[in-house]
């Protein structure tokens, strides 16, 4: 088939819920995608912020092709190895006591809501079961993850959608105050947002929802779905604030590409929830937790983490750079390998000129072009990005 058939044959076959550029992927290698006519593109994307350690990582490929061939899938049913070494790793490097495994990251905010609600219910508070989430925030598609979900657009075409959600001003510690009264079981937040465009959440915001939270009995959620795992410099991108959550959601770079979605959550927590209370037939599969494993160890390494905050500082200096000699860009956002840039124009004209540039880039709403390099990059992909990002900016 032509490039031109896959697509068309897309068009016509696949609900049409993306608008897909007019070129077809067909392999990867390190920080670099080739499409069908042989095409090459710096990719900052990752398969949004999926791909930390790139395309072609043989140590991926082998925990597939060895657990593959071992066991696949159970059902939590059964004990497999692999599901608890990955948990264990995951507390040992974490706030958290005890892990729940989902297959998506909407899937593992459905899970925080749900325990939210069960540990109010547990206390005794029947009508404790009010959400507060923030303008701005992303949590996912399904009926409670789209209800905190800010913007309009994703979810007033499904009403009703679970209720019991209150949107406070990102950044406005007052108006959260406020909006944290005592009907509020949780309180959901992305420390650094990513669809909502790369904002960062300021040390006295975080910490004061912290405060706020214990003050009234509500849990802290951080959705680090985007931001956690290496991104931001940090594993997880709570530390740099010095509070800790009482559950946290992840997913995307967990699964080296493979679908999985993970809820951390306290002892505290744990204790409200019973056998048989929450489950899921694929989640935590001895496949999927065994790749996961690989891809955690990788990214917990202090050495590999020293190099994203190293490659992120870089970045960091050609954004500055790069913004001072471009008026376009109004703002730079985003934190390590996480950046955002606010431009006077629009986003999706500067990633379709990217394509014909040869790069990948993401965009956050209609001003914001993302970026969400491999967590691999090195200082070569900065200097290319930087040099493509200009010819992209020329379709402005
Ligand atoms: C992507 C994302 C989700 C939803 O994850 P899915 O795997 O697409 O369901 C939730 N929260 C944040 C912050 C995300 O970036």
């Amino acid at each position: 088939m032509s490039a031109d058939d896959v697509i068309a044959n897309d068009q016509r076959y696949i609900l049409q819920t993306y608008q897909r550029p007019d070129f077809v992927l067909d392999r990867g290698e390190g920080c670099y995608v080739f499409d069908t006519a042989g095409r090459r593109y710096l990719d900052c994307v990752a398969g949004i912020a999926v791909n930390a350690l790139g395309y072609g990582d043989t140590q991926v490929a082998q925990a597939i092709a060895e657990q593959a061939t071992r066991l696949i899938h159970t059902s939590n049913l059964y004990h497999t190895r692999p599901g608890g070494e990955l948990a264990k790793l995951m507390v040992e490097r974490s706030f958290a006591d005890r892990v729940f495994f989902s297959n998506s990251g909407a899937e593992a905010i459905e899970g925080a809501i749900k325990f939210a609600r069960k540990v109010a219910r547990e206390r005794g508070r029947e009508n404790k079961t009010a959400i507060v989430a923030f303008s701005g925030s992303f949590h996912g598609r399904t009926m409670g993850a789209v209800a905190a979900t800010h913007r309009a657009k994703y979810r007033l075409p499904f009403m009703p959608v679970m209720p019991g959600v209150r949107f406070a001003p990102f950044n406005d510690l007052a108006a959260a105050q406020a909006a944290i009264a005592g009907d509020v079981c949780a309180v959901i937040v992305e420390p650094v947002q990513g669809e909502g465009g790369l904002s960062v959440a300021a040390p006295e915001f975080l910490r004061g929802l912290r405060a706020r939270c214990d003050a009234v009995g509500a849990l802290l959620i951080a959705d680090e779905i985007q931001c956690g795992m290496g991104r931001t410099g940090t594993l997880w991108a709570y530390e740099p604030y010095g509070i800790t959550p009482d559950i946290m959601t992840v997913a995307k770079p967990l699964g080296g590409g493979l679908p999985i979605g993970a809820i951390l959550l306290t002892e505290a927590v744990a204790g409200a929830i019973h056998v048989g209370e929450h489950g899921t037939t694929f989640g935590g599969g001895p496949l999927v937790t065994a790749v996961a494993k690989v891809v955690f160890e990788r990214i917990a390494d202090p050495a590999f983490l020293a190099h994203v905050r190293e490659v992120s500082d870089y970045l960091d200096e050609a954004l500055h750079d790069f913004a001072s000699a471009h008026p376009q860009v109004i703002e730079l956002r985003g934190r390590g390998l996480m950046r955002g840039l606010q431009i006077d124009g629009s986003a999706g004209l500067v990633r379709q000129a990217g394509h014909d540039a040869g790069i990948l880039l993401a965009t956050a709403g209609d001003d914001v072009v993302r970026l969400l390099p491999p967590l691999i990059v090195e200082r070569q992909h900065v200097d290319e990005l930087v040099e493509k990002l200009g010819i992209a900016f020329r379709g402005l």
